[in-house]
């Protein structure tokens, strides 16, 4: 083949509006776009049971809005890559960042081992508003405390980057480079536990742009408040489009941002400060990536855990007794999502009255999150537990029966899953 092509790898941005790596891979030639499954590097958080649902679909669309011209492989992403270079005589290779330790160790690799081979590697900001290493403090050292990482650090420095469309007249290569479907990576067992995910959710980049557009004319208006009441219509659910990039919080602040030009209101600050609290959670990773399993604040390691598998089975059934904690650890099974309230609340209780370590909590959130994310997963957590960065202190604890009081107060959202 002597045809001049480039290869764009897609990772946690499953899109092809504002995907900088994407746009300037088609700006330089005709794009090879592939997926790869990696079963090798990523070693302690491989995708959770649900995630695997969402990314299964989300790369059904993807493929769709490619014109059926998304090759799948499924391996070490190390020899995929080299192959696919040999193959196709391939001098330009585009991805954009991924920022947990896993990945970037990986990259890293893969990277210079392709410097070696005189082929160029592009890399990009597809998913972060800021660049974790550009914000620090006057000390040069990382912020641990969200609200002057947020005001000082972030808003502090530059804009975030202006989204952009995707061109139209990109040309990508038509036939397929592995005969690998998406069906062969086995995303979907054979028992079919998870159609019930399908009433709830339409993953795919079209999906997304539509929950955006919804959740500005319908539910920012009243976000401040009404985001503390489950059964209010008023967060986006927007967290597994982001998680697995099928919208850029790029596009989301943008589009909020536009939205209220002429008063930029104190619901618009709070949902963007929210974003902020993503950004934390993986500036938080970057800089401590031991936060995924090990105590930010050291003092916690000999914390007397009473870890008693009974109790955590009846707190992971649903079936603690507490109206409101099961109404959420039961939402998290049916619909693959909880509603950030109610995620503090059972983390509380789990932690905080059951005395089971945040880690448990973390590893079974993972495994039923749709949006499981390892940077928000782990940072939250540990925020639960009073271990983490800027956390929630230990002696607080969230009373479970006066959470749903306040929050719930006639019920409505704990007799839907607990009737
Ligand atoms: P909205 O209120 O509409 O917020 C918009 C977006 O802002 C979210 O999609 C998310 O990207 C971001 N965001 C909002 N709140 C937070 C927060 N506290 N921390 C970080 N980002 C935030 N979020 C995940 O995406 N993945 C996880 O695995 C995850 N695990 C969590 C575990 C625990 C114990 C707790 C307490 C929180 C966790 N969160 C996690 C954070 C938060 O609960 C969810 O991001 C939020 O509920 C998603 O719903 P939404 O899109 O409707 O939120």
């Amino acid at each position: 083949k002597t045809e001049n092509i480039v290869l764009f790898w897609f990772r946690s941005d499953l899109r092809l509006n504002d995907n900088p790596a994407l746009h300037f891979a088609c700006k330089k030639s005709k794009v090879l776009p592939i997926y790869i499954l990696d079963n090798k590097n990523i070693k302690k958080f491989q995708i959770g049971g649900a995630s695997k649902w969402w990314l299964h679909n989300s790369l059904v669309e993807l493929n769709k809005s490619l014109n059926n011209s998304l090759s799948i492989y499924l391996g070490d992403p190390i020899k995929v890559i080299h192959e696919i270079i040999n193959k196709y005589k391939i001098k330009d290779v585009f991805w954009n960042r991924c920022y947990d330790p896993d990945s970037i160790k990986r990259d890293k690799e893969i990277k210079s081992k392709l410097n070696d081979s005189d082929i160029n590697v592009f890399t990009y900001n597809g998913s972060l508003l800021w660049e974790p290493w550009n914000i620090l403090k006057s000390d040069n050292t990382p912020y641990k405390v969200f609200t002057p990482f947020y005001r000082k650090g972030c808003l502090g420095s530059s804009e975030p980057r202006f989204p952009i469309e995707f061109d139209e007249k990109s040309i990508f290569f038509e036939e397929k480079s592995n005969k690998l479907s998406i069906n062969d990576l086995n995303l979907l067992d054979n028992f079919d536990w998870y159609l019930k995910f399908n009433q709830y959710w339409v993953p795919g980049e079209k999906s997304a742009k539509n929950m955006l557009d919804n959740f500005i004319s319908e539910g920012l208006s009243d976000y401040k408040e009404g985001r503390n009441f489950p059964s209010k219509k008023n967060v986006s659910r927007l967290s597994p489009y982001i998680k697995f990039g099928e919208i850029s919080v790029n596009q989301i602040w943008y589009s909020i941002l536009n939205n209220s030009k002429s008063n930029k209101d104190k619901n618009t600050e709070h949902f963007l400060s929210e974003l902020g609290w993503r950004e934390f959670s993986y500036y938080l990773l970057y800089h401590f990536p031991q936060i995924v399993d090990t105590n930010l604040q050291e003092k916690f390691n000999k914390f007397p855990w009473v870890n008693n598998i009974n109790v955590y089975t009846n707190w992971k059934k649903g079936q603690t007794g507490y109206p409101i904690v099961d109404a959420g650890m039961r939402e998290l099974w049916e619909t693959g999502y909880m509603h950030n309230r109610v995620r503090m609340i059972v983390g509380s209780f789990l932690v905080k009255n059951l005395l089971i370590d945040w880690r448990k909590g973390e590893e079974w959130f993972w495994d039923c999150l749709l949006d499981a994310d390892l940077a928000s997963n782990s940072s939250s957590w540990q925020w639960v537990a009073g271990s983490g960065a800027d956390a929630a202190p230990y002696f607080r604890i969230f009373n479970p029966i006066l959470q749903g009081k306040k929050f719930d107060p006639e019920g409505e959202y704990t007799k839907r899953f607990v009737p």
